[in-house]
């Protein structure tokens, strides 16, 4: 199983991923935690952390070459859930075009549809437990006691909107390019994680 999860900031990607990766026994990779894990580590050139910080993309070669590396490790054999990536065009005839060379390609990619002002409610009250990588929200999956929660440097009400913007301005176009290619499937991503969860399986072809 290959697959592509595609999806404004705050919509429900990261929680949703985390079953269907449970369910096919696949990696879930994000190239958001791989930037983060870059960051915590000192790796991360300044330059991109403060495009980051505001809310802008990186340049498409760094994510495409992390991307190149992450997917031949071992436990992406069997395939791998993308989050967040690609996230403009030019990265989705990236990851394409290694995709053939490696004689492969994605089996779905599945768009989460989630309108702006729950957009901002979500990122903004997003919470995750350091140590677990768990996903909370302060208003509708609250954090238990003792959790060790971090707050996104990104999660600012500002920076939010920034990266909806970008995500309508170089990321939403990805939708038609998939959608010629006969691989998109739209999920609505408005109700409970349950709900949401069903329909993902649903367009997957799962339970
Ligand atoms: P993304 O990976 O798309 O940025 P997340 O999965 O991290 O989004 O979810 C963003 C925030 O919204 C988190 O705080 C999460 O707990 C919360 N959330 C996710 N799905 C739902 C939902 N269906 N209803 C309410 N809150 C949700
Ligand atoms: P995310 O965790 O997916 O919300 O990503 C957090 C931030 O990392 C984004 O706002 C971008 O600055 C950067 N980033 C993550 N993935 C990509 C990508 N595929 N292309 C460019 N920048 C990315």
């Amino acid at each position: 199983m290959r697959l592509v999860f595609v999806g404004p900031p705050g919509a429900g990607k990261g929680t949703q991923a985390k079953f269907i990766c449970e369910k096919f026994g696949i990696p879930q990779i994000s190239t958001g935690e791989m930037l983060r894990a870059a960051k915590t580590a000192g790796k991360l050139p300044t330059e991109l952390v403060e495009k980051m910080g505001l809310g802008g993309l990186v340049p498409d070669e760094v994510v495409n070459g992390l991307i190149a590396e992450r997917t031949t490790q071992d436990d992406a054999k069997n395939g791998f859930l993308l989050d967040g990536f690609p996230r403009t065009v030019p990265q989705g005839e990236a990851l394409g075009g290694l995709l053939k060379d490696r004689g492969q390609s994605l089996n779905v990619v599945l768009a989460l549809d989630v309108p702006g002002e729950l957009l901002i409610e979500r990122a903004v009250l997003r919470r995750t437990d350091k140590r677990t990588g768990q996903i909370y929200h302060l208003k509708y999956n609250p954090p238990p006691q003792g959790a060790d929660l971090e707050h996104r440097a990104d999660d600012q009400e500002d920076v939010v909107k920034k990266r909806v913007d970008v995500y309508e301005k170089m990321t939403a176009e990805l939708l038609p390019y998939y959608d010629k290619l006969g691989l998109l499937r739209r999920v609505n991503g408005v109700g409970t994680v349950d709900e949401v969860k069903g329909r993902v399986f649903a367009a997957i072809g799962s339970k």
